[in-house]
């Protein structure tokens, strides 16, 4: 099957048509793998260790265009990847301090033009769920580098409370 490089994250994926998220702005058969990695993490406790990992670097490889909407989404899967990756929070824990971080400070970030060296056609041919975590935590750590230039902004972002300064 012909292949299409997705508008959101740069991959390669099977050209076909089909849905698209609203405002996570991808190609369709980027979205089809997406959703099909989002199952096997939803079916099988072996692959779902990292899924607050796959849904943040999913949402920030594809920030579409600004909107009340994006801006949100961005701001805060940005915020739980630097809370992950950065400060080794708990995933419950990174996910109550994104909760936490005040919305109304959110601005929109001029995404990166490159978004990381790997994207969820990778993680998509994970053979077996040890793969598929390796695979996901080299794709966020991928995904977070590429923001670098908002790094300080992210880390602005962070409920005090939850961070160790
Ligand atoms: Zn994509």
């Amino acid at each position: 099957m012909a292949l299409a490089k997705c508008i959101g994250c740069g991959g390669l994926f099977p050209d076909i048509e089909g849905p698209t998220h609203r405002y996570m702005e991808s190609s369709a058969g980027c979205w089809a793998a997406y959703g099909e990695v989002l199952a096997r993490e939803y079916s099988n406790a072996a692959y779902a260790v990292t899924h607050r990992l796959s849904v943040d670097t999913y949402a920030v490889q594809h920030p579409g265009h600004p909107s009340p909407q994006s801006i949100q989404s961005v701001a805060r899967h940005l915020i739980r990847l630097c809370l992950l990756l950065e400060h080794k929070l708990e995933e419950h824990r990174a996910n109550d301090a994104m909760l936490a971080a005040t919305k109304s400070k959110f601005v929109w970030l001029t995404p990166p033009s490159r978004r990381g060296m790997i994207s969820v056609a990778e993680v998509h041919r994970a053979a077996n769920a040890d793969e598929h975590i390796a695979l996901v935590r080299e794709w966020a750590q991928s995904a977070w580098a590429a923001w670098k230039p908002h790094h300080a902004q992210i880390q602005a972002w962070l409920p005090t409370e939850f961070v160790r300064q």
